[in-house]
């Protein structure tokens, strides 16, 4: 194949965190072989929520190349170990779903396995006791992931808070210096060959034609390309996940500044509190079909730590995801691929995997059907294991003080998930593909911590004396306790290493 037969221009559409993180990871993939251009309207504006990640978005920014410190200071980012659930099992539940593993030692199986015969045989044993992210968490305190298999620093794990805009404007800055060019103007109509129906160019209001050959959507909800165009289909997951509004306000921090989001659940769905260093992110997420907007408002003014900074915004959705994310010359990457309601901040890591996908995919001018169809499958398979992730939350629940639990708590499940939760019951079995976006760690966490119990450990491990177990578990308990003891303070450890912003408040 000749050089000539490679994409030479590639258009994004929209400038939201998905736009520019994927016009910055194709600029530095693609090595500048391509020209890209990224088409935004002001005036339309972006969604401007989404200040949670999971650790990935660690790999990510080190694929671009960012400076850490940097990021952190231009999104007032803060450290977030894991989430903190409030009364979701039942009211007065609370367990956290850290970040890296539990135990000292990677191996996960043993660990767990060890930790449910003692528990079974009456051990009181708090799974958190052995999580150093966990702990970290409750003492309010960071400090550097280990690279090295010997340091118990080898099981921790982290992600970000952030602004979201100032992501999303950090990342333009970066993008346009490897070379990306940006157009300012409302795409109002768009061009396709009448033939293959593929998009050859997009027209502004301004009257200016954008011409490309591979046309990236990140449009948002609407899908300007994928959906108002193609009519790629949706696949409405609200029977699973019937969440489908949320309220967003931020307020002034009151108290330490602590490195994890909390979510606790409301009487119709969930309220977020995520740490920044200049304000705290709050949102209340909710199903229309239980509850009145004005009373989600006033229940999430009436839960803000402090007075508001600003008016409440309220947000609609469709939980489900877009039925081909890559449709002819179109690829579809953040809220226009679809969207699965933000309880574990799973749409940016979306957006980063999707990236990665097209990159591993990314089409030559003949736009082979059988490449898109395996990058369709992948994320196909993405989207389901994250809605099943999700579903769990709601569905194993013992809570009676609503209609919305009562409804998730009988409503019927997907197969795939019904499976899992029989084989962890039967005796703590979790069996988790390779590409699975959620670990081990963290379906063991929600899985125990919206109250399902094993009722049996692996045959593997019951010639082992229990004894020797239990020692074993309080030297960890102990070692644990004293690495988080040595820990600094989370704001301090971010005023250390240069990660405070000027304009942030003081913590
Ligand atoms: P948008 O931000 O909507 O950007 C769309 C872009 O397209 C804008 O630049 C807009 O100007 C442009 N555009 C649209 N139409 C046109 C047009 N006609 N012409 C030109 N330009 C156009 N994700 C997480 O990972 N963690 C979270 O904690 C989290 N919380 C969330 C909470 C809520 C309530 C919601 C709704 C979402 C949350 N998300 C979260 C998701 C996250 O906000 C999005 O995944 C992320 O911001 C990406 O959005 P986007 O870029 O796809 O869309």
């Amino acid at each position: 194949m000749s050089d000539d037969a490679w994409i030479s221009k590639v258009v994004i559409v929209g400038g939201g965190s998905a736009g520019w993180m994927t016009a910055a990871a194709l600029a530095r993939g693609l090595d500048r072989r391509c020209q890209i251009q990224v088409v935004e309207s002001q005036d339309i504006g972006v969604v401007g929520v989404g200040e949670a990640t999971i650790p990935p978005i660690r790999l990510f920014n080190a694929m671009l190349g960012l400076d850490e410190a940097e990021f952190m200071r231009e999104t007032k980012a803060t450290y977030k170990l894991g989430i903190e659930f409030r009364d979701w099992g039942r009211a007065g539940d609370r367990y956290f779903h850290p970040f890296g593993v539990y135990g000292l030692n990677p191996e996960m199986g043993h660990f767990f396995q060890y930790w449910l015969k003692l528990s079974l045989a009456g051990e009181p044993l708090a799974l958190s006791d052995y999580s150093l992210c966990a702990q970290a968490a409750q003492a309010g305190r960071f400090d550097r992931q280990s690279d090295d298999p010997r340091d118990p620093m080898s099981t921790f794990g982290s992600a970000y808070h952030f602004d979201t805009i100032l992501y999303g404007q950090y990342l333009r800055r970066f993008a346009q210096g490897l070379g990306v060019a940006r157009t300012e103007g409302e795409v109002v109509a768009v061009d396709q060959d009448p033939q293959t129906g593929f998009v050859t160019a997009i027209q502004l209001k301004s009257g200016q034609r954008v011409e490309g050959e591979l046309f990236i959507d990140c449009s948002g909800f609407k899908g300007l390309l994928i959906e108002q165009t193609l009519k790629a289909g949706y696949d409405d997951w609200s029977s699973y996940l019937p969440m489908d509004r949320a309220a967003a306000v931020p307020c002034e921090r009151r108290g330490p500044l602590s490195p994890f989001t909390t979510s606790t659940a409301r009487e119709a769905g969930w309220q977020w509190r995520i740490p920044l260093q200049h304000r705290v992110g709050n949102g209340y997420v909710y199903s229309s079909q239980f509850i009145a907007d004005d009373q989600v408002v006033e229940a999430l003014l009436g839960n803000l730590e402090s007075p508001p900074l600003a008016e409440a915004r309220l947000l609609r959705f469709t939980t489900g995801r877009r039925r081909k994310t890559w449709d002819r010359n179109v690829v579809a990457i953040g809220l226009s691929s679809g969207f699965l309601e933000p309880l574990e901040s799973t749409s940016i890591h979306l957006i980063q995997a999707s990236i990665n996908k097209l990159l591993q995919h990314f089409p030559d001018r003949s736009f082979s059907p059988a490449n898109r169809d395996a990058f369709n499958r992948r994320i196909q398979a993405d989207t389901e294991t994250i809605r099943d992730f999700l579903i769990l939350h709601y569905h194993a629940t013992d809570r009676d003080d609503g209609d919305l639990w009562r409804y998730v708590r009988d409503m019927p499940i997907p197969d795939s998930l019904a499976e899992r939760i029989a084989l962890f019951r039967e005796r703590g079995q979790l069996v988790i593909g390779p590409d699975e976006m959620f670990t081990p760690t963290s379906w063991l966490a929600v899985l125990l911590g919206q109250n399902i119990r094993p009722r049996s450990y692996t045959p593997l491990v019951a010639g082992h004396d229990s004894r020797a177990i239990a020692n074993g578990f309080r030297g960890m308990k102990a070692q644990i306790a004293r690495r988080v003891e040595a820990m600094p303070n989370h704001a301090d450890y971010l005023k250390r290493h240069g990660m405070w912003a000027a304009d942030a408040v003081i913590a």
